[in-house]
């Protein structure tokens, strides 16, 4: 990244410039010392997004036109962009986010290899799903006509950042990079979090825009209240898709005004997720239970994938599973959290768990303001099922164990369960429970995005088979994904084409190309 580009102005990315916001001003808060840092970062106003919708929709027809290849060598130009600048970005990530070094250089990684993927998805040619019924002229009762489909980008998309991950779920991360491969235009609301990182990584996208002779439209980044221009992008008629990560309040407001709208379109939003961990008794000891700490508290807690409960058997086996997760939690010095409110809020889920569950474990606070004791709590099965409030997430690193005597309970208590991202199982796959196992997997798959034997689910790796994802309240969208070269289809729409004569034909659907394709239902390479 060269030196001019390094520079935070504080300003909005509108239409390929750079504009100051006039709706106020904030400043980022650096978490570790408790302070503000500079510069000011000017807020959007109404207007603004109504600019930046304008510019999107005038960018959509070039952009969805490019020829994939183009597109892809657009997202290997903002990949490697992110690579370049990946010292700082780190820089700047960690005084606005507190997170540890190592996980914000693996995230950069993980960010630029998301662009890569999906870069590498329209080189392939399967974006598009491609199918093709020829016509059967002769068909007995009535001939077949030719018909055939492609997928389509369904228009502007806006993203709204997570807090949790500065860049893998933020301006440049998943949501974007699906978005983009799909030929839709993005348009960022940035999260308050982080404003400098987006506006470092809004720099570099801006860069290979400019590289590919791309409409300012393509890509725009904003800073301001969700609840007014996030709200007001959402509401824009020229919106046609919205992609979220962040609170269950949050989302469902921008699933409520997006259903409002005289042309209600989709949201995929990620909210909030428990994601319980099953402990057969062939499976619990000591060691399992000094694992679940060490998911638990990673990047203190704030993973939408985060370990928030886990049945534990109620034997000695259990017990051993129980006392190493004490010790670890006691021995644990709590993480500077990503914001005050974010603190806040797990200061208060614990107080809320506090009254109908036992705390028997805290660790110790961490430097600053913000970063609160990890903490454990337990019940016992019956008293978690007589009581829903104990299946709300507590976002950071608290966690409730849940004893259980009978694990053949447990599937029936899996189908009580809310719509999750994950489930994990640790089970020995020749014990007698193993049966337990698969039943609990099959009621599993109704309930969640992910199930994991073995493990913890904190790490999610990026691919084609990965889904992040889980019916409500995990997403408002259960039939996708965020993570993963599918989250393209949350983008795209399928038309079919009948009788066209083949010069009126995209040319991806016309005889002879080399694209992968379904013809009569057959794969064709
Ligand atoms: P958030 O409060 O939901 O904010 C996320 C984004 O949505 C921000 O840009 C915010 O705008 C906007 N927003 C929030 N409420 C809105 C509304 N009613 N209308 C329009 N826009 C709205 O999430 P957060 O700041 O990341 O963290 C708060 C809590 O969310 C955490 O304590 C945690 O419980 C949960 N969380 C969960 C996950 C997960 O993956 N499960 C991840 C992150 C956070 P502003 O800029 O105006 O705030």
């Amino acid at each position: 990244m060269s030196a001019a580009q390094t520079v935070i102005t504080g300003e909005l990315l509108i239409d390929g410039a750079w504009r100051a916001g006039t709706a106020g001003a904030m400043r980022a808060f650096d978490p570790v010392r408790g302070e503000e840092v500079g510069p000011a970062f000017g807020m959007a106003t109404i207007d603004d997004a109504r600019d930046a919708a304008r510019a999107a929709a005038a960018a959509f027809p070039a952009f969805r036109a490019l020829e994939p290849a183009a597109r892809a060598a657009f997202l290997r130009s903002i990949a490697d962009g992110l690579d370049e600048a990946r010292d700082a970005l780190v820089e700047r990530a960690l005084v606005e986010t507190g997170l540890p070094e190592a996980r914000l250089v693996g995230e950069v990684a993980r960010t630029s290899g998301q662009m890569r993927l999906f870069a590498d998805v329209l080189d392939r040619g399967t974006a598009e799903g491609i199918r093709i019924d020829p016509a059967l002229p002769d068909r007995a009762p009535a001939p077949r006509l030719d018909i055939r489909q492609r997928k389509v980008p369904l228009g502007p998309v806006v993203v709204f950042g997570a807090s949790n991950f500065p860049f893998a779920f933020s301006n440049g991360g998943g949501d974007t990079a699906a978005a983009l491969a799909a030929g839709c235009p993005v348009i960022v609301k940035a999260h308050q979090a982080h404003p400098g990182v987006a506006e470092l990584v809004s720099r570099v996208i801006e860069r290979a825009m400019r590289e590919h002779g791309l409409p300012g439209g393509v890509y725009q980044s904003l800073l301001g209240s969700g609840r007014d221009v996030g709200t007001a992008l959402v509401k824009d008629a020229r919106v046609k898709a919205v992609g979220f990560t962040g609170s269950r309040s949050g989302g469902l407001a921008l699933v409520r005004a997006a259903q409002d709208r005289p042309e209600p379109i989709p949201v995929y939003a990620e909210m909030s997720s428990i994601n319980p961990v099953f402990v057969l008794p062939s499976a619990a000891d000591g060691t399992l239970g000094e694992g679940f700490v060490g998911s638990l508290t990673l990047g203190a807690g704030q993973f939408c994938t985060n370990p928030g409960l886990v049945f534990v058997p109620r034997d000695p086996a259990g017990d051993a599973f129980v006392d190493a997760a004490v010790a670890a939690v006691r021995r644990a010095v709590g993480q500077p959290m990503l914001t005050r409110g974010i603190h806040d809020a797990f200061q208060s889920g614990c107080q809320r768990l506090a009254t109908v569950a036992t705390e028997i474990a805290r660790g110790t606070r961490g430097p600053g303001p913000c970063a609160p004791a990890p903490r454990l709590f337990e019940a016992h099965l019956e008293q978690f099922l007589a009581r829903p409030e104990l299946s709300e997430e507590v976002f950071g690193a608290a966690a409730l164990l849940v004893r259980y005597d009978d694990a053949e309970r447990l599937p029936e208590v899996a189908s009580r369960l809310e719509g999750q991202l994950t489930a994990t199982i640790h089970v020995d796959p020749e014990a007698e429970d193993a049966a337990v196992a698969a039943r609990l997997a099959t009621e599993l798959e109704l309930r969640v995005g992910r199930i994991l034997v073995g493990g913890w689910p904190t790490g999610v790796e990026v691919g084609h088979a990965m889904v992040h994802g889980g019916p409500f309240p995990s997403t408002s969208d259960g039939r996708s994904t965020s993570v993963g070269s599918l989250a393209i289809e949350r983008f795209l729409r399928p038309v079919a084409y009948q009788s066209f004569p083949a010069a009126l034909l995209p040319r991806s659907l016309r005889d002879g190309t080399a694209l992968p394709r379904l013809v009569d239902g057959q794969p064709l390479v």
